[in-house]
């Protein structure tokens, strides 16, 4: 909270408990606890998983900028979690390190380091969020699987210490899914010794060549899937946190199983905000690597965008919208962001950079603070913008504003081309400079002809502050 008493505005979010829009209310003035669940580190980030951390740094942008202290948390999961949905599959720590003949301390040192410099590129405050390794917090993982015994929502069988759905009726609550008759139903392949398909495991009894093993109570072993984000999350925020998000792929499994954990141990309730990001696909299909329709934040920069290309490719949409990527409606945002940042530089010159309060800056943040409607926010600064009806200080205003809430580096665009295409064809430079000198002798019909050329030749060329920019439309 910053000097005073904290009178916050009104936000909403949607929260996926309850399925409604509700007024956000944090338990403790001025401070709201987020904890949003982090990648497992047995490879890169692909750039749907990034989606979900640009989604967690608005919400975050948007609360701080209300006068909140944020203090959040994104786990690195560098244990126990298996490639099959619920129990099933092999460890996904293990096929990293045999993938790259390693150790999975080691491919989780390097994931690591790879994901905190990819937010950092997509202008996430890295500073301010911690990021804690499950495997620095065995002991904590143990101690709250053994609470849970001991208060008698678990099991012990061969193969591990299992949570007992059929004690916490609450199962499911999150997106209101039966789980407990759907996993009877289903064909999981369950433990012959657990009593219910849905329970699961809290800690996993070590097998023959496993890399990560621990002592425990239950021998040596192994935390199963959900226990981190529950140990974790009471350790370093408390027993009750404000808001928690993740990709809507965890609704069903992981966070019911969360919550399931966290209030059969503590009595209370977990989360009092639930939010979920919706997914980015490529053509309709969900990125994999075995669809080899994966794509890195690297891939991108290689083909020479910008990073914020990406951030504001994602703002487009709204974070409970599906959203599908392709090259050419991310050249489109490129186009979109370049023509953002020459905007800005003219009002930055024109306002001496002096802010002046003004309604369009209202609308801007009502916007936001609905929802995070974030394509609203964007079409609410693209026609402030352009307009003749705002002085250019209350324009800078505006920009003060989006550049706080939208981490576009509104305020000192990078003096670069958004993007050069590498590798450019001859043909196509040779273009280039034809339309450059057609230009430059004001023949602008020739250089409308040499454009045309160019488009149909798979790229695109527009104008930009430091000269042409060219575009990659045909991959
Ligand atoms: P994981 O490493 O699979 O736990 O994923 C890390 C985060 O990315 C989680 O919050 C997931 O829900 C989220 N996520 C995974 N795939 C996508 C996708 N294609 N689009 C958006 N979010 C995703
Ligand atoms: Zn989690």
């Amino acid at each position: 909270m910053r000097g005073g008493v904290h009178r916050p505005p009104r936000i909403f979010f949607t929260n996926t408990l309850s399925g409604q829009k509700e007024l956000f209310v944090s338990q403790k003035p001025g401070l709201v606890t987020l904890y949003s669940c982090g990648p497992t580190v047995y490879g890169s980030a692909h750039i749907g998983n990034l989606r979900a951390y640009v989604f967690s740094d608005s919400l975050a942008r948007v609360l701080d900028a209300a006068g909140y202290h944020v203090r959040r948390v994104i786990n690195i999961t560098d244990v126990g979690h298996l490639a099959g949905d619920g129990d099933t599959g092999e460890d996904k720590m293990a096929i990293g390190a045999a993938r790259e003949k390693s150790t999975p301390q080691a491919i989780a040192d390097r994931y690591t380091r790879e994901f905190v410099d990819d937010l950092s590129e997509l202008n996430i405050d890295i500073k301010n969020i911690q990021f804690p390794r499950a495997t620095d917090y065995i002991r904590e993982q143990i101690a709250l699987a053994k609470t849970l015994e001991e208060k008698g929502f678990a099991y012990h069988i061969k193969n591990g210490l299992a949570f007992d759905t059929s004690r916490f009726p609450a199962y499911g609550k999150l997106g209101k899914i039966d789980l407990i008759t759907q996993r009877a139903g289903a064909r999981v392949e369950a433990d012959p010794e657990k009593r219910h398909p849905a329970d699961f495991w809290l800690w996993r009894s070590a097998k023959p060549g496993d890399l990560q093993q621990w002592d425990s109570p239950w021998g040596r072993g192994n935390p199963g899937w959900h226990i981190e984000c529950s140990a974790m999350s009471r350790t370093l925020l408390g027993q009750e946190i404000d808001i928690h998000t993740g990709g809507e792929d965890h609704i069903a499994t992981h966070h019911n199983n969360e919550i399931a954990q966290s209030e059969a141990a503590s009595g209370r309730i977990f989360v009092h905000y639930w939010m979920h990001n919706a997914f980015l696909t490529i053509g309709n299909q969900k990125i994999s690597k075995s669809l080899q329709n994966d794509i890195y934040l690297k891939d991108i920069v290689a083909k020479g965008f910008h990073p914020l290309v990406l951030r504001y490719f994602y703002l487009q949409a709204h974070y409970r919208t599906p959203l599908s990527f392709s090259w050419e409606a991310l050249a489109g945002a490129a186009i979109a962001l370049d023509r953002l940042w020459k905007l800005s530089r003219d009002v930055a010159r024109e306002s001496t950079r002096k802010s002046a309060s003004s309604e369009t800056r209202n609308r801007f943040l009502a916007v936001l603070r609905d929802d995070l409607a974030t394509p609203q926010a964007l079409s609410c600064l693209w026609d402030s913008l352009k307009s003749e009806e705002y002085a250019p200080e209350e324009k800078w205003g505006l920009l003060e504003d989006a550049d706080a809430h939208l981490g576009l580096s509104l305020l000192e665009p990078p003096e670069l081309d958004i993007l050069t295409v590498k590798d450019t064809p001859k043909e196509i430079c040779d273009l280039l400079a034809r339309r450059e000198a057609a230009r430059a002798s004001k023949d602008f019909e020739e250089a409308d002809r040499i454009r045309n050329t160019i488009l149909n030749s798979g790229y695109r060329v527009d104008d930009g502050p430091n000269g042409p920019v060219l575009t990659r439309t045909a991959f």
